[in-house]
């Protein structure tokens, strides 16, 4: 007690896991420092991968019934929804080659994301490496570490400079580095395709390789096809878990939120076999217990009728126009960009654009790649909002990933096309 019986007390500090510590996971992750939130108000947002558009009328009409429904105001199942399972079962099942069993072959999860990190849980002891593509979608890191794992990072070389117009296929794999990496502590690789961030899809050619590895070395694939439904080009979306041998030792990932403009809904799925969806199932159930149960109804209202209305075949027309409205912004300026054949993501090489190191840069940015200052001052000054792709690397690769910035033209085309009329005035910062 001091003289004016005032008890001094110590700063609370509870300290928290260590497990923070790894995975990145105490710095500002960027989706938090490039938020609509901290940018101008008139800047166009064509940062995180979100609409600036609504579900179609009619599923969002599934979802106001289910709110008026009593049973999927309550607790689903936790495998999820009959309904939704069995919408999956239909949609995939062909898809897959297979007739897949609702009970044990498919799993509802909060968004992919969850799914994911209910597969490391289930499958990682401590120690164990997972061999994931870089750049790799950010999550993957602390999804892995927080379950003990050990990520191993396999480069997509990026295009050669004497390439003028690179598409994300010229980003490729060196199949001796990905052999080299595996160890007797390789537990799973990660598969994504089409990628995020780079919208390569993967050639039939790659995955028969990296299935060739999978099965000499007993990996756990883990296929993350969340952009299935956007695949460009007539180029042909091939899903590892059908080629021979793989469905065994394959988890194939999808999401409602990339197929019906509904990221917020975090509703997503897993499918794959028993062996895996079952202590996947355990996992999941102790970590969320089930997902909202409405917005499962209205996904599987999605699943149902796409097929009857063509939904995916003109949404897929929607994107790649917008993509081809977009892209042409870059081909005016003049600037190297990788044509995406999947994904609603384009990388430009931002490498050319010069900023004075003076400007007012906030701290949220400083001490990362150069990636992070060029966004920054390219929504302060042009007005449109990109994703730093030094993000996806790990911290030793940041040199590589720090030449690229991520435009998500998942807008309409009136903001797309007012997005690249702004871009045209980078012209002025291009050395
Ligand atoms: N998948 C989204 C993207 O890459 C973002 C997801 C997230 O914010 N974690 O833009």
């Amino acid at each position: 007690m001091n003289r004016r019986g005032i008890i001094n007390r110590k700063p609370v500090v509870i300290p928290f896991s260590s497990r923070l510590r790894e995975g990145r996971a105490l710095a500002q992750d960027v989706w938090s420092i490039f938020n609509a939130a901290n940018l101008p108000p008139d800047c166009l947002n064509l940062g995180q991968g979100y609409m600036n558009f609504a579900p179609p009328k009619w599923i969002t009409a599934a979802a106001e019934d289910a709110l008026n429904t009593v049973g999927p105001n309550h607790y689903s199942h936790p495998k999820g929804r009959p309904r939704l399972r069995n919408a999956i079962k239909q949609f995939y099942g062909p898809q897959l080659n297979r007739d897949l069993d609702v009970e044990s072959e498919i799993l509802v999860t909060s968004g992919a994301n969850e799914g994911q990190y209910s597969v490391f849980t289930a499958f990682l002891e401590h120690g164990d490496e997972v061999i994931m593509f870089e750049p790799f979608f950010d999550q993957y890191l602390p999804s892995v570490t927080f379950n003990g794992g050990k990520p191993v990072y396999i480069p997509l070389h990026p295009p050669s400079h004497d390439i003028p117009k690179p598409t994300s296929n010229d980003w490729t794999i060196d199949f001796e580095e990905l052999r080299a990496a595996i160890t007797p502590r390789t537990k799973m690789i990660i598969v994504n395709t089409p990628h995020n961030p780079v919208g390569k899809v993967f050639t039939r050619a790659e995955l028969e390789k990296i299935a060739a590895l999978a099965e000499e070395f007993n990996l756990l694939v883990m296929s993350d096809e969340v952009y299935d439904c956007l695949v460009f080009d007539n180029k042909e979306h091939v899903r590892i878990a059908t080629l021979p041998g793989m469905w065994e030792r394959t988890v194939t990932v999808g999401s409602a939120g990339k197929s019906f403009a509904a990221t917020g809904w975090r509703v997503g799925w897993l499918i794959g076999p028993a062996s895996i969806i079952t202590p996947t199932l355990a996992a999941s159930t102790r970590i969320i217990f089930c997902t909202n149960s409405p917005l499962q109804e209205a996904a599987a209202a999605g699943l149902e009728q796409a097929p009857l209305r063509r939904f995916f075949e003109t949404q897929l027309k929607e994107y790649q126009e917008r993509r081809d409205v977009f892209v042409n912004a870059f081909d005016r300026l003049g600037v190297t960009y990788t044509l995406p054949e999947g994904t609603y993501f384009v990388l430009m090489d931002s490498s050319s654009v010069k900023f004075p190191d003076d400007y007012p840069f906030p701290k949220s940015v400083l001490g990362r790649g150069r990636d992070f200052r060029a966004c920054w001052f390219i929504a302060m000054e042009i007005g449109v909002s990109s994703i730093p792709v030094s993000e996806f690397y790990c911290e030793e690769h940041v040199s590589i990933g720090e030449n690229y910035i991520r435009f998500s033209f998942c807008k309409d085309l009136d903001t797309l096309r007012a997005a690249g009329e702004r871009l045209q005035n980078l012209k002025k910062y291009l050395v």
